[in-house]
């Protein structure tokens, strides 16, 4: 077994899981990518090992993920999509080509896990930031 595929196997009994090929699979594919995946990509690449398997059971494998907190649910727009990155950060989204970037919070004083203290007195234990604009990349190549 490689290095990865350890990791993952571990990943996978620190929360309580039952090591099965197509959560592993799942979490091959994605883990550490910095990709955000709706359910029905991630059912279409499982597939390419997995021809046969059901999009209940990937839809399934992804509920128990969020349940363990292996991934995080995303809502960007009107779609839900998965996080394999579970550490503190926020989202910039281009609307020219789509791609979806993990962002830094320091710049708006949330970095490293700070959560804002909000004046209506509730307690805040998590939150999303999405910022929307136009991405670096889309900027270079319209010379700007
Ligand atoms: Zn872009
Ligand atoms: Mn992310």
């Amino acid at each position: 077994m490689n290095k990865l595929l350890a990791k993952l196997t571990e990943k996978l009994k620190l929360a309580g899981l039952k090591i099965t090929p197509q959560r592993l699979e799942v979490l091959n594919l994605f883990y550490g990518k910095m990709l955000h995946p709706t359910a029905d990509e991630v059912w279409r690449k499982v597939r390419r090992k997995f021809p046969a398997i059901p999009k209940a059971t990937v839809y399934n494998i992804l509920d128990t993920f969020v349940e363990k907190g292996i991934v995080k649910v995303l809502i960007i727009g009107k779609e839900m999509r998965f996080d394999f990155n579970t550490s503190f950060h926020g989202h910039f989204v281009c609307k020219k080509c789509g791609k979806i970037y993990d962002v830094d919070l320091d710049c708006v004083g949330l970095g490293h896990g700070n959560l804002p203290e909000l004046s209506e007195g509730h307690k805040v234990e998590d939150f999303q930031l999405n910022f929307f604009g136009i991405c670096k990349d889309c900027l270079k190549k319209e010379g700007k």
